[in-house]
């Protein structure tokens, strides 16, 4: 690869070969299983593309990105509108057949308000359930199970004479574990059986599994189930929960990943612009900010190859990777342990998570990427130019 760095590689060979993995562990127990590729994790759109090829549904929390669905060809019948941010796309969704998945009182208020003045028509919706997950975390999002919001929006929503609630949605970040996901399955089931005596049309269990991971990352996160451990206990629930009910009526089984999906096979090439020590601790300057590399480098260690390139590569103890901005914070990777010098060219890997599409336009105009497929490389998104970050600013407004 001789193009000039920073850029990505977005693998799409492994990307695919990943989906259909997950897609068909479930599948073999659940046949109605669907995947729903969550946008905002990665929405560079010929991702969006291939995974509408391969049968996903869209998962979109923002009217932008329902026109990026609508836009890369996903039929308003494929799309998964959630979220606390919905726009005025959220009476498209109601009035197209999208999936819209109520967050709050205020959704609910515009949907009833959409049903009272379109009598003639019928709308379903979901709603997304906030339960106690034992996690550390509080999550704000949904409607609480506890208290009876939830089931208080359920009633009110289904005593509308043309509105039917039609799905359990929930998502929960943070716990990837199989227990956790026994747990949300179980829950999810007793929630359609207790509050519903109707059968719904999906259960809609949010992301948070683990994919296949490098090496370094193994090592770090441990032993993680595989797609076939996960499916074994959520699809196999539903399969028993639903064994008597004619297969046609059975809910499907939605999951929406996103870092399970993408970060693996988005890799980041970078250059080593120079190395310095500042009493007693080195310092590596990289092409690339901590902004190109993204989430992950701010919650594990960046598996990071080294092609070398450079000239006579060194060990240092105590090196931080950084990048170009001007933030003390932009550490890549704290205490890199192998032989490096400048000139090195450094590829980061698993950087499709949380990164493009949270890039901001700050220095640096953003990088190209580029996609490996049928042994073949496209460019799928050139570099950022000026003109593209400065385009909705007015010029020569001001005179002193
Ligand atoms: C962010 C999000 C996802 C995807 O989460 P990942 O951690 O990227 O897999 C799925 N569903 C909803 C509702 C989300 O907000």
């Amino acid at each position: 690869m001789k193009h000039q760095t920073p850029y990505y590689i977005f693998n799409a060979d492994e990307f695919i070969a990943n989906y259909r993995e997950l897609e068909q562990a479930f599948r073999a127990i659940y046949p109605s299983y669907h995947i729903a590729y969550s946008f905002k994790t990665n929405y560079t759109p010929a991702v969006c593309e291939l995974v509408r090829q391969l049968g996903a549904y869209a998962e979109v929390v923002s009217d932008m990105e329902y026109e990026l669905a609508k836009r890369t060809g996903f039929p308003d019948s494929r799309i998964l509108y959630n979220g606390p941010g919905k726009g005025k796309m959220l009476e498209t969704c109601l009035l197209q057949g999208g999936h819209l998945h109520v967050d709050n009182h205020c959704d609910t208020e515009r949907v009833l308000a959409i049903a009272r003045a379109r009598r003639e028509l019928t709308f379903k919706v979901g709603v997304r359930v906030n339960f106690d997950m034992e996690t550390p975390l509080l999550s704000r999002f949904g409607l609480d199970l506890d208290n009876g919001d939830y089931q208080k929006t359920v009633e009110l929503l289904n005593a509308e004479p043309n509105v039917t609630v039609n799905a359990i949605h929930f998502h929960i970040s943070r716990a990837r574990g199989l227990d956790a996901w026994e747990r949300r399955i179980v829950k999810a089931l007793e929630i359609a059986k207790t509050v519903f005596d109707y059968p719904l049309e999906y259960i809609d269990i949010g992301s948070g599994m683990y994919g296949h991971l490098d090496q370094e990352l193994q090592e770090q996160f441990g032993d993680t189930p595989s797609y076939a451990d996960y499916a074994s206990v959520v699809a196999r629930k539903m399969a028993e929960a639903y064994q008597d009910m004619p297969a046609e009526q059975r809910p499907q089984l939605i999951t929406e990943p996103g870092t399970t999906l993408v970060s693996k096979y988005f890799h980041l090439f970078t250059k080593v612009l120079d190395i310095k020590e500042i009493r007693g601790k080195y310092f590596a300057l990289l092409d690339c900010s901590f902004h190109n590399v993204g989430e992950i480098c701010g919650l594990m260690r960046v598996p990071i190859h080294n092609h070398g390139g450079g000239e006579a590569r060194k060990a240092y103890t105590g090196l931080d990777l950084v990048g170009y901005t001007c933030l003390e914070q932009d550490i890549i990777c704290h205490d890199y342990p192998d032989p490096i010098a400048i000139g090195d060219e450094l590829e980061i890997l698993n950087v499709g998570g949380y990164s493009i599409v949270d890039k901001p336009p700050f220095i640096h105009p953003d990088i190209p990427i580029y996609m490996q497929k049928d042994g073949t490389l496209v460019c799928i998104k050139r570099e950022q130019t000026l003109d593209d970050i400065f385009a909705p600013y007015y010029f020569g407004t001001v005179k002193l």
